[in-house]
């Protein structure tokens, strides 16, 4: 319903692509104003164009690097005052980096894939909870991943996994922590999703001698309809970021047609 977020403001990262851009779709069209975090890229300009085709005036671009502490704590700060405050705010950007096995993973890749998706997570999250704070309330939602508690989703992801189990951490001592100021703070587990995520993915070494004794079934998943669609994120992206989920904080929720299960 197009009133659902009328006058809340979302900061979205990873908004150019993928599951990000998705849910700032989904945001705009039940009324918010949408903050797009991205790297400088076409892709974020294109989304920002669309947003203002569903209500001029809703959405502004910000060309941010979500682990580059100076950059968003400023980008943060303008999106507040041009919005007006901050009421959502959708951690989500992430890469899955350089795919290695361990004993061949150099250090600055490791640290590169930790410093894009646990301290852009976390500085995030640091520059916007004092605006959420001043609001009263507010809804935090970071973007994991099956790979955060599973042992098993790809070749190589040592490092992709270490980060997205860091945000479930994140995400559970940051609802405790932040219950007192009524912010809410979730973490989501999407499966396999169509996205532009292989962009990000490198692959080095010996990644494809690496076996691991699972067989998947057919489609990927038991519900076995392929992967998800950006669009399924974002349905649940937007009903955690609604007063409806108004009792729910700290959960991890699932959305991989089980696959987290196998
Ligand atoms: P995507 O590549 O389509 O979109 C991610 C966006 O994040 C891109 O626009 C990219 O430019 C941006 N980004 C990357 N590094 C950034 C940085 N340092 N600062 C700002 N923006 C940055 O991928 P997606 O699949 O939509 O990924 C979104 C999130 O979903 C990621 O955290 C990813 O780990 C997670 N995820 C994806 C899948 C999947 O199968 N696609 C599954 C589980 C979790």
């Amino acid at each position: 319903e197009p009133s659902r977020f009328q006058g809340k403001t979302a900061i979205v990262t990873g908004a150019g692509s993928g599951i990000g851009r998705a849910t700032a779709v989904k945001l705009a069209k039940q009324g918010a104003n949408v903050a797009l975090f991205d790297l400088v890229d076409e892709r974020t300009h294109e989304a920002e164009v669309e947003l203002n085709g569903i209500r001029e005036g809703c959405a502004k671009s910000y060309d941010v690097d979500t682990s580059d502490p100076k950059r968003v704590e400023q980008a943060v700060k303008e999106a507040a005052e041009a919005f007006g405050g901050i009421d959502i705010v959708f951690a989500n950007a992430g890469i899955n980096g350089v795919l290695s096995p361990i004993d061949e993973l150099e250090l600055e890749d490791w640290q590169k894939t930790l410093q894009v998706n646990l301290d852009g997570t976390f500085l995030t999250i640091k520059h916007t909870v004092p605006y959420l704070k001043k609001r009263g309330k507010g809804s935090i939602i970071i973007t994991s991943s099956v790979n955060g508690t599973r042992v098993f989703t790809g070749f190589g992801m040592i490092a992709y996994s270490t980060t997205k189990a860091g945000q479930v951490a994140f995400a559970k001592m940051a609802a405790l922590e932040l219950a007192q100021f009524q912010i809410r703070v979730n973490v989501i587990c999407p499966g396999a999703i169509s996205t532009n995520i292989g962009q990000s993915t490198k692959v080095k070494g010996h990644v494809d001698e690496i076996t691991i004794p699972i067989e998947y079934p057919e489609g990927g998943q038991p519900l076995q309809h392929g992967s998800g669609e950006p669009e399924d994120v974002a349905d649940l992206v937007a009903f955690l970021a609604s007063d409806e989920s108004r009792h729910i904080t700290g959960a991890q929720i699932f959305i991989d047609g089980a696959e987290s299960l196998l």
